[in-house]
């Protein structure tokens, strides 16, 4: 985008001509429709669950209520609100990404039991999926990589996996290793995502526009902070999907260096 404007030149009061200033203001109109879309985005996705926080603990406060569903109340009150919490830290973590000031707490990691335990924390929340674990490697290879982040984007994968299946279906998770890298993938039978989607799939508040993504809701960030978390670890994270059957997100980061760097015995390196 080139913005264009003309600006006179004055010597002591006296003018002594014009300019035609041309200015390149791409990365203003960018953060002025990331400013628009974050307006909008907040007001729609914080509404509802503050609405429903508000009617529950009204309901409560005014004592009009059967005592035995306090307990529903209370569960329905601390799951908006970790919802709540959820979006608040997506918001931070794209401006963190504008500001470009996102850090890693980098460490040797196996991904092998984080998935486990990310795919067995899912299986256990829901009952209208099957979602399983496979190894295709005997050891995981260890990976340089921020464990939290880690945990972020399996939880952003699994999360998408249940909610855009939602009649349910079988959820794979699949870990494999090469020798230089580790891939896993989280493969899902849900709605699909359109061929004209693909390409902006991992923009920032990019949501498919159609009534089955509409109906589900979201901000369209959780798959920017993937792609930005993949990055930011040298990786690649990609996307095959065929509407109507499922789609497959694939994570594939480098081993460490120390574990592929084994030293032949007699090779001498010193
Ligand atoms: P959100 O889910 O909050 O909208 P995401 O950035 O996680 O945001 O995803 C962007 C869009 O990609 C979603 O709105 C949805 O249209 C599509 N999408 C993401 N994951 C899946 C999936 N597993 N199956 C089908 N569509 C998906």
């Amino acid at each position: 985008f080139i913005q264009f404007y003309v600006e006179t030149i004055e010597v002591e009061g006296i003018r002594k001509g014009t300019m035609l200033v041309l200015r390149d203001v791409t990365k203003e109109t960018e953060m002025d429709r990331l400013k628009s879309e974050l307006v909008s985005t907040v007001s729609h996705e914080l509404r509802t669950p503050l609405s429903s926080i508000y009617g529950f603990t009204e309901l409560m406060l005014n004592r009009k209520m059967d005592l035995s569903k306090q307990d529903k109340y209370l569960k329905t009150i601390h799951s908006e609100t970790e919802r709540l919490s959820n979006l608040v830290n997506d918001f931070l973590d794209v401006q963190r990404m504008e500001a470009r000031i996102q850090s890693y707490q980098k460490g040797l990691l196996n991904l092998q039991p984080l998935l486990e335990e990310t795919t067995q924390f899912y299986a256990a929340s829901t009952t209208n999926h099957t979602i399983t674990f496979r190894s295709l490697t005997d050891a995981c290879p260890l990976i340089e990589a921020d464990e939290e982040k880690m945990k972020q984007l399996m939880n952003n994968l699994l999360n998408n996996a249940v909610k855009y299946s939602p009649f349910g279906g079988n959820i794979e998770v699949v870990l494999e290793a090469d020798h230089h890298h580790v891939q896993f993938a989280v493969r899902d039978e849900g709605i699909g995502i359109p061929k004209s989607a693909l390409a902006k799939l991992f923009d920032k508040f990019y949501r498919v526009d159609n009534s089955d993504s509409r109906k589900i809701g979201g901000t369209g960030l959780g798959l920017a902070i993937c792609k930005e978390i993949v990055e930011g670890h040298d990786g690649e994270i990609t996307v095959e999907s065929v509407e109507k059957q499922g789609s497959t997100f694939t994570v594939k980061l480098p081993q460490s260096v120390q574990e592929y760097m084994v030293v032949p015995d007699g090779l001498d390196v010193s």
